[in-house]
């Protein structure tokens, strides 16, 4: 019997990949084992669905019977995936009703996704502190909402400031919590950020920048939320924005070589043979991108590579939008201690940044308001992030 392709996972690298796939191959077994439904949907609309009332069930596009059927694969769902045995190349799943099963692999692909960062906070109410990474924590973060009106959000990060956006479109109280000194501080050049932060504070959205979350502690029917410079807000929920982590542990158990994520070289490959990964728990070359356009790029890579045709991935630059619907925003940071100065030109109803390193060369670019138009003529003139080999 041929040994399936298994698939760890049912996010858009799961998916992503197995349609780039089955476009070359339409036979091949393939075997997606994850934790939750199967469903699915675009993560990225979990940011932006409060202020439209959309529910868990309404996110999702398309069922998990439905994506088996299409794509013709055997998905376990609520199915958690306990150890990797590369010698033996078979993974050991805890499957739904608590069954312990070992299931064969010709090739096997993690795509494990991220976790939020959490950081320790005092305080008797830290379970009420919540974050949204997935539709179950979509779903739950709705339902505590229901009836309540202020919303603390720790983070002004992409995900921190889509939700206060959403949020306060949506008619909450947002206070917008985080130690730097400006919204989206890996992202933004000072005075973008700081227009940002006017187009939010015009949704009454209110900023505490340069401080933290000391502790969360019940206070009758609120929470009382307490910065690190002593400063107090009461609020109904906390949500943690904080950014991601990619899960690496199964890969290292595995003995897989690990870094800040699953490192694999440019056919996706780990350090044991036949065992890739993708998405937002990779790392190639040292770089981990938690977006949905590397996931797209990678994904035909590699499955070029699982049908054993000749492949090598490629990133070209990959500006991201920030769903800030407020001030919308177009960005592409420059490499992470690049040397070179942001140059800033006010335009009617926009700002255009501009990142040069030392040599006047453009690396990176962040686009405000009707600067936003620009975009597909700055992306042709950015350095790839990872160029052809
Ligand atoms: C709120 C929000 C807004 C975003 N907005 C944007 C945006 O505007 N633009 C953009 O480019 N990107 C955005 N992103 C990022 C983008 O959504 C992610 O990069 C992408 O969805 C990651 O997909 P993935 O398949 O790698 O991971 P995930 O979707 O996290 O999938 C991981 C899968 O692995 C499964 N899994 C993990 N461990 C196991 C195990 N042991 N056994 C079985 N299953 C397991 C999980 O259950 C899950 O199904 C956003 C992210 C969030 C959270």
């Amino acid at each position: 019997m041929i040994k399936p392709i298994i698939i760890i996972g049912s996010g858009l690298a799961a998916y992503t990949l197995i349609r780039e796939y089955r476009k070359i191959n339409a036979e091949h077994p393939i075997t997606l084992v994850t934790q939750e439904a199967g469903d699915f949907y675009s993560k990225p609309m979990l940011s932006t669905a409060i202020a439209s009332q959309k529910s868990a069930e309404q996110l999702v596009t398309s069922s998990a019977a439905k994506m088996a059927e299409q794509l013709n694969l055997v998905i376990h769902t609520h199915a958690t995936v306990k150890q990797i045995d590369p010698a033996h190349q078979k993974i050991s799943v805890a499957l739904k009703d608590g069954q312990l099963v070992d299931i064969g692999y010709s090739q096997l692909v993690l795509t494990l996704g991220a976790d939020q960062i959490r950081v320790p906070i005092d305080g008797d109410a830290s379970e009420a502190i919540l974050s949204v990474n997935d539709l179950y924590e979509y779903a739950e973060f709705r339902k505590r909402l229901d009836g309540k009106k202020k919303v603390v959000i720790l983070g002004a990060g992409l995900i921190g400031c889509e939700f206060a956006n959403d949020l306060a479109v949506g008619g909450y109280q947002v206070e917008l919590v985080d130690l730097a000194d400006q919204a989206l501080s890996r992202l933004l050049p000072k005075l973008i950020a700081q227009a940002l932060e006017q187009k939010l504070s015009d949704l009454n959205v209110i900023w505490h920048l340069g401080t933290s979350i000391q502790s969360v502690s019940h206070d009758g029917d609120q929470l009382q939320v307490m910065l690190t410079n002593g400063q107090i807000i009461h609020a109904d929920l906390v949500l943690s924005a904080l950014g991601l982590v990619p899960r690496i542990q199964l890969a290292k158990e595995a003995g897989i070589l690990v870094h800040r994520g699953i490192v694999v070289n440019r056919q996706l490959e780990t350090s044991i043979q036949n065992i890739y990964s993708l998405g937002d728990c990779a790392e190639v070359e040292g770089q981990v991108l938690p977006y949905v356009m590397p996931i797209m790029q990678a994904a035909r890579t590699l499955a070029m590579v699982l049908a054993r045709q000749d492949a090598s991935l490629v990133y070209p630059a990959m500006p991201v939008m920030i769903k800030t619907p407020a001030l919308p925003l177009i960005v592409s940071p420059p490499p992470i201690g690049s040397s070179g100065s942001w140059s800033i030109n006010e335009l009617e109803n926009g700002m255009e940044g501009l990142f040069h390193n030392d040599q006047s060369e453009l690396i990176g670019f962040a686009l405000a308001g009707s600067a936003t138009s620009q975009r597909a003529t700055l992306t042709k003139l950015l350095p790839p992030i990872l160029g052809a080999t």
